[in-house]
């Protein structure tokens, strides 16, 4: 996933129960590798293990969410150690209200990527704006499903909509599933969000037009991917499959291609009408954003029938 940060372990009171949980079709297929064999334990969730022993959960929660949050500033600074040298713009973050300096994330670091108080990242802040912009038509009281949850997000949306989360992994979220194989009946859901997950899934058509399939008429999904703009076309190549050779060619060891403009041709093949949704430049600035960072909202063409 791009959003390295895992949210925090959530359960929607509104998750569908009824629903059977069916188990993804092909590992390779999602967002997310699951190894075989389980894992040993990791340090960290052996301390939390021993925490939860003698402390409640509510402090064991605090506690998780301070060191990590400690760790992402500890990166931060080691590396990009002369960012505060640097003169920087007051920005604004929509999510937590923080006004001030931003601070820099990611590999190699982005100049002020990040709300140092609620950590959001830019994209997090677009999709906060976007959520402002969209809020009573596609999300007051409606059925949201939401791959692989941005955690600055969910919280919200949890408030103000029916929602569920979901991941390939199904760690911290409601329901277990790939994006090619979403167990919702037919016209069920009014919005899908999916965030840089249609990069990793084996087959991007099949995922789409399985959103289109669950998508309400009259429903939304939101979707953003890494896109090379100079581009015309969309480069994958399915013989590329050893973990280095796509971080060569695609980005990142589990990206299966690397966008490029037709990502809205490949929506519209897959049954969509696309909008584009972006800031404008002074607002990009105001809330750190990346300059030209754009959401696509893809709605089943209603021509189509
Ligand atoms: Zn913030």
């Amino acid at each position: 996933m791009f959003d390295e940060r895992k949210p925090a372990p959530h359960t929607s009171p509104n998750a569908p129960r009824a629903v059977s949980l069916q188990p993804a079709r092909s590992n390779a297929g999602g967002t997310q590798p699951r190894p075989d064999a389980a894992p040993r334990p990791s340090a960290r969730s052996r301390v939390r293990h021993t925490l939860r022993q003698v402390l409640p959960e509510a402090a064991v929660s605090v506690i998780g969410t301070t060191l990590v949050k400690a760790q992402v500033k500890a990166s931060s600074v080691l590396g990009d150690p002369m960012q505060f040298s640097r003169a920087s713009l007051t920005r604004e973050c929509p999510l937590c209200g923080h006004r001030g300096r931003f601070w820099s994330y990611g590999t190699p670091p982005r100049s002020e990527a990040m709300c140092p108080r609620c950590l959001s990242l830019e994209r997090h802040r677009l999709l906060h704006l976007l959520v402002d912009a969209h809020q009573p038509a596609a999300f007051d009281g409606r059925h949201v499903l939401h791959f692989a949850p941005e955690g600055c997000i969910r919280d919200r949306l949890a408030r103000i909509s029916r929602y569920v989360t979901a991941d390939l992994s199904g760690r911290g979220v409601d329901l277990q599933c790939a994006m090619e194989a979403i167990p919702f009946p037919d016209g069920t859901i009014d919005t899908v969000i999916a965030n840089h997950v249609l990069e990793h899934v084996d087959d991007d058509l099949v995922a789409m037009r399985e959103v289109h399939r669950v998508l309400k008429p009259g429903g939304m999904a939101i979707l953003s991917v890494p896109i090379v703009h100079g581009w015309d076309e969309t480069y994958e190549d399915r013989t590329i499959v050893a973990p280095a050779d796509r971080r060569t060619h695609f980005g990142q060891e589990d990206h299966k291609r690397m966008y490029g403009r037709d990502f809205s041709d490949r929506l519209r093949r897959a049954g969509f009408v696309v909008e584009v949704f972006r800031a404008d430049p002074a607002s990009e600035i105001r809330y750190g954003l990346r300059r030209g960072d754009q959401f696509f909202l893809a709605r089943p063409d209603a021509a189509e029938g």
